[in-house]
């Protein structure tokens, strides 16, 4: 097995005499600044003039200009959204680097597809946390963690691993498991995850299986807390102990449907079209289209998303969740949608 490593294999010394700046004040961002802070380092946050910014504010950290936060820090970590990065980057940031600065990352789609190209003598690493950032500071606060995988791209000062693993020490990942990786597998994996699985694979599923029991007849609201709602549950067992916990604790007659169904609906022509996504990440077909759709200012995904929030199921759950005061409702904010 790959070496994982925990707390107790980390000194974060090299990371203490530094200034760290929090580039974006987000959902990574702000778990970031405060479980850093809150492990003892200096935290600068650099932002624009804003929400975000009185945000910060209010939570007592320090806040400047990204150009400012960039010049006094000797650690960068970028967590805007991944799109506006190379503007900000190119106007604010790289005419701070000095020599043996580190430019961090938490995902490595602008460095491994080009659109950030840092100077040969500052250290480049990814520290991505295996989570939404909302877990990160939660799971923190809670003395647990979410976990991480760091990875070197450049090492100028030949401390690049140490400065990654005390810097996710920091987060609170050592507390769940730190795995190394490269910058080309970070981005492809991730971008394959949230594509194929987390987040695509896993609404279309919930939407198609919601709409067959609509559309034969069935009450939209048992549809919602068959294909939606309880997903929760059964995902809460996968998390504690594997599909063999999940299996434990359904019915025998679950079990076999599971084993009977299940495959004729994710058959082989799944597969292959898992094969497909991967592949237009890997040659860069994928991030081709979102760098394009974003310099085009968003036509499609605004069409798509406006349909998607118009769904029947997004409806009557939110109907549902409403008279469950247990499920904390989230009216989301637009930019505060968690992305994976
Ligand atoms: P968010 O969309 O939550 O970040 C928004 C933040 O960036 C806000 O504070 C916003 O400030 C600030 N910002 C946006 N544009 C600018 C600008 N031009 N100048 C200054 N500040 C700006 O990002 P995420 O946390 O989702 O993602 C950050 C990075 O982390 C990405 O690389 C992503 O891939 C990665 N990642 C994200 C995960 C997640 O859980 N979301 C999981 C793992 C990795 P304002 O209020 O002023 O708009
Ligand atoms: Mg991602
Ligand atoms: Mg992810």
């Amino acid at each position: 097995m790959t070496k994982v490593l925990y707390n107790h294999d980390i000194n974060e010394e090299v990371l203490q005499s530094k200034k760290i700046a929090i580039i974006g004040y987000g959902s990574q961002g702000h778990a970031h600044a405060l479980n850093l802070k809150e492990s003892g380092f200096n935290v600068v946050v650099g932002l624009r003039k804003g929400k975000s910014w009185d945000q910060a504010s209010e939570d007592g950290l320090e806040v400047k200009t990204v150009a400012e936060a960039s010049k006094e820090a000797d650690v960068i970590m970028i967590l805007l959204p991944d799109e506006n990065q190379p503007s900000v980057y190119k106007e604010s940031i790289e005419p701070n680097l000095e020599a043996g600065n580190s430019l961090v990352f938490a995902h490595g789609f602008n460095i491994h597809f080009n659109q950030i190209v840092p100077p040969a003598d500052v250290d480049v690493y990814l520290v991505a946390p295996k989570g939404p950032g909302h877990l990160v500071r939660r799971t923190f606060e809670e003395g647990a963690g979410v976990p991480a995988l760091y990875g070197i791209y450049q090492d100028a000062t030949g401390k690049a691993k140490d400065i990654a693993l005390a810097y996710a020490k920091g987060i609170g990942s050592g507390r769940a498991g730190i795995l190394e990786t490269s910058f080309q597998e970070e981005t492809e994996t991730d971008l394959f995850g949230e594509q194929a699985v987390l987040c695509g694979g896993t609404a279309e599923l919930v939407k198609a299986g919601f709409e067959t029991l609509v559309e034969a007849g069935y009450q939209p609201e048992v549809a919602y807390f068959e294909c939606l709602h309880e997903l929760k549950l059964i995902v809460d067992l996968m998390y504690e102990g594997g599909l063999e916990n999940m299996r434990h604790s359904i019915s025998d007659t679950a079990e076999w449907g599971d084993f009977m169904s299940g495959p004729r609906v994710i058959d082989s022509s799944v597969k292959a079209r898992m094969k497909d996504v991967l592949t237009d990440i890997q040659t860069g077909k994928f991030a081709q289209g979102w760098i394009l759709e974003n310099q085009a200012n968003r036509p499609r995904y605004t069409a798509i998303k406006n349909a998607e929030n118009n769904h029947l199921i997004e409806k009557v759950g939110k109907e549902l969740r409403d008279l469950m005061p247990f499920v904390k409702q989230k009216a989301i904010k637009q930019k505060e949608v968690v992305s994976n």
